[in-house]
């Protein structure tokens, strides 16, 4: 049983779980990267799970359809393809794991998170960044601060696995705003990663806590008077135009 990515366009991935031959596939934004991963390897195409209607994320989902062995699990909207609709708390069981589902709105209205409690980890696609979280595209700011913050409730050792590798430049941004020993070190530690084409994914809640200003642990230091709200609304404004 492991987890691994296909990377996808520019920066996207999609996350591959494993067990045996099967593999199910979260946000195939693509279709072609996972059919050569099936063919090359044998494996057996068995769920697809969708966090949110976004072409990068569910562009794959027809064309892998035809060759599954399970469903199509998805949020209730306008994905086309959809076998079973999911909403707060629903249960989506496939090979060895056991999501629950998190309404997670601000990026798009529809976004939802998968989260498995006993082995710690969740599927979180644009709502949670490392070092950053989504733009808020249809949703308002207080939604995505609400979305950001219900990830936060997880425990602290849960796996984050988004869907895009934006680590480098969302810390960036992040000692442009704040001055912190840690961060920097942290920045260094993942260019040198990105340099020989390493992944920054999957982080923790545990270190997002450090060095992600919209979980609100570490924010600027100008913004210490603002209620929680007004510190999310300006961060995430001053990130849309950096
Ligand atoms: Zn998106
Ligand atoms: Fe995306």
């Amino acid at each position: 049983m492991r987890i691994f990515h296909i990377p996808a366009y520019t920066d996207n991935y999609i996350w591959v779980i494993q067990s045996g031959s099967d593999i199910s596939v979260i946000d195939p934004g693509d279709a072609s990267p996972v059919i050569e991963l099936i063919n090359t390897n044998k494996l057996n195409l068995v769920d697809i799970l969708l966090t949110h209607h976004h072409f990068d994320h569910v562009g794959g989902t027809l064309e892998l359809k035809e060759q599954i062995d399970g469903k199509v699990y998805g949020p209730v909207g306008n994905i086309e393809g959809i076998d079973i609709h999911v909403t707060e708390n629903d249960t989506v069981k496939t090979l060895d794991y056991e999501f629950s589902v998190l309404e997670t709105p601000g990026h798009t209205l529809d976004h939802i998170a998968y989260v498995e409690s006993q082995k710690n980890l969740v599927f979180c696609g644009d709502t949670l960044f490392s070092a950053g979280c989504g733009r808020v595209f249809e949703g308002t700011f207080e939604q995505m601060h609400n979305s950001v913050q219900k990830l936060n409730q997880l425990v602290p050792e849960t796996m984050i696995y988004c869907a895009h590798e934006y680590t480098e430049s969302n810390l960036k941004f992040v000692l442009s705003e704040i001055t912190d020993e840690f961060i920097e070190n942290y920045y260094k530690k993942i260019s040198a990663k990105r340099l020989i084409g390493d992944i920054s994914i999957p982080t923790t809640l545990e270190l997002e806590r450090k060095i992600n200003p919209f979980l609100l642990d570490v924010v600027p230091s100008d913004l210490e008077g603002l209620s929680k709200l007004e510190q999310f609304t300006e961060l995430r404004t001053r990130k849309d135009n950096a």
